[in-house]
């Protein structure tokens, strides 16, 4: 039997949703072909395993594998040239990015979460809606964290309308002059249904990669946004879920204009309009959840619908704040995602956990705050559960895989650190990816003394590099389109918020 005893001078077993951590001081880990085979006290765990080699110390804090539940990409817009704008505009502005290499791209980022203590990651996949596009795209994603040892649950995405705008886009395309008119619409005309992309982008590929790479991959769905669904996408989307037990993630109310396109879809709005057609319930996660009011709270709460908090990609986009106070004050599960890129332009979950905590903390001595046990449990057991892993990970009770992080606890303290600093809040407060020293997945290391050990970062950007120099073909075209999108945009929207 392959096994381990894993030891830390403060032990997190787990965070929970009402904000309690599980903590063992002087703890332990017996982890046993890669799964936690018991947790306790260091000193009786190793008399009872004399045999079993040990690791880490008593100068490491662990903790469980952080979850990002929120992912697009790697190279980040901002390194393609798109700064931070407004969602409705920012979308368009992409089309101008050069096309990165989707292995590549995902070492990128891979490499970034590893090094931040992220070992699953929620993969919103891009929509594979171009009959003649590449088939192996996805394939490339999955074998870039397969080799990068990381968990990935990758959702893929759905769309089947509503590509350039909220609404509208017909008319817009037709009001651009030619070729672009011309190119844009018979694009439009081109695109698989939801139906084909389910069979080929869902089904096919969860036969070949459902539970590859011993367990660590995962496949479920996502319905992109309202939007970008009709009703019968997203009925057949449901069905599919329903069918085969597997979790959704749905971009939802991320902007003041989504709220506006829901209301003038249906008379009961957004998640109405969703509850409606039975969409709403446990397996579905909505990310982003900014324009909520108190009766979507309500029904969010009542259906069990999960909540992905991106914090970062709010602020950056101007999507606004999410009411996350009032999310916790109604026991809506709430996860956390970096989204497309965070705060400092990377993936540094440990930076969203802090932004996590501190954009809510609204003035007043009593007032409801998020504690620093619910954000570790944003990024711990909630993230996993918005995924096909459920409590097999986000935390390290017995039987969960030994997903883990140790971190330096000499270099997380400073020159100080009191002992009366309740773990949790050293985390959250203090830990940086520098303090991350290991990172197990499935009780095999994947960072070692801070370096990822899977795959080498000089290699990976080396090669990025290179592939990036120089013009690409179609690149003048591409930005010219883009930016005629993008001013008729500014014009479609510009009387929708009154
Ligand atoms: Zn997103």
């Amino acid at each position: 039997m392959n096994e381990l005893i894993v030891i830390a001078g403060k032990l997190v077993v787990a965070a929970d949703q009402d904000g309690s951590v599980d903590v063992v001081d002087d703890g332990a880990v017996l982890v046993s072909n890669g799964a936690v085979a018991a947790v306790g006290s260091a000193r009786e765990l190793r008399a009872e395993h004399p045999y079993v080699p040990t690791f880490g110390g008593p100068g490491f804090v662990a903790l469980p594998g952080l979850v990002d539940s929120h992912h697009h990409v790697g190279l980040t817009p901002t390194q393609l040239g798109v700064p931070s704008e407004s969602l409705e505009l920012w979308t368009l502005m992409l089309m101008q990015c050069a096309p990165v290499d989707p292995y590549l791209d995902t070492l990128v980022s891979g490499l970034e979460l590893l090094r931040s203590g992220v070992t699953t990651v929620q993969h919103l996949a891009s929509v594979r809606d171009d009959p003649a596009g590449p088939a192996d795209a996805d394939d490339a994603v999955l074998r870039a964290y397969a080799d990068l040892g990381m968990r990935v649950s990758y959702s893929v995405g759905i769309v089947d309308q509503n590509r350039l705008l909220l609404d509208g886009e017909q008319s817009i395309v037709a009001d651009l002059p030619a070729p672009y008119n011309q190119e844009l619409a018979a694009w439009l005309t081109g695109r698989a249904s939801a139906a084909e992309q389910l069979a080929r982008g869902y089904h096919e590929l969860r036969k070949r990669w459902d539970g590859e790479a011993g367990g660590r991959i995962r496949i479920q769905l996502a319905p992109t946004n309202l939007h970008w669904c009709s009703d019968e996408a997203l009925q057949l989307v449901t069905a599919a879920s329903e069918a085969d037990g597997v979790p959704m993630h749905m971009h939802l109310l991320e902007t003041a204009y989504q709220r506006v396109y829901g209301l003038r879809r249906s008379k009961r709005g957004t998640l109405g309009h969703l509850d409606d057609l039975g969409v709403l319930g446990p397996r579905l996660t909505i990310g982003h959840g900014v324009h909520v009011d108190d009766s979507d709270l309500d029904l969010l709460a009542e259906r069990g619908v999960s909540l992905c908090h991106n914090p970062s990609s709010n602020l950056r986009l101007k999507s606004g704040t999410a009411p996350l106070n009032r999310y916790l004050a109604r026991g809506i599960p709430v996860a956390l995602g970096i989204d497309e890129a965070g705060l400092a332009d990377d993936r540094d979950m440990l930076l969203e956990i802090k932004l996590a905590y501190n954009v809510h903390r609204a003035p007043g001595i009593d007032t409801r705050v998020p504690t620093t046990g619910e954000v570790l449990a944003m990024a711990t057991g909630n993230g996993a559960r918005t995924t096909p892993f459920g409590n097999a990970v986000g935390n390290l009770r017995p039987g969960a895989r030994a997903d883990l992080v140790l971190v330096d606890a000499h270099r997380l303290a400073g020159a100080h650190l009191s002992e009366r600093v309740p773990v949790a809040d050293a985390i959250v407060h203090r830990a940086k990816p520098e303090h991350v020293h290991t990172v197990l997945v499935d009780g095999e290391v994947v960072v070692e003394n801070g370096r990822v050990r899977t795959v080498s970062e000089e290699d990976v950007f080396g090669e990025i590099a290179e592939r990036m120099a120089g013009p690409w073909p179609g690149r003048e075209d591409a930005e010219r389109r883009s930016r005629m999108l993008v001013e008729a945009a500014r014009r479609h929207y510009a009387s929708w918020l009154g």
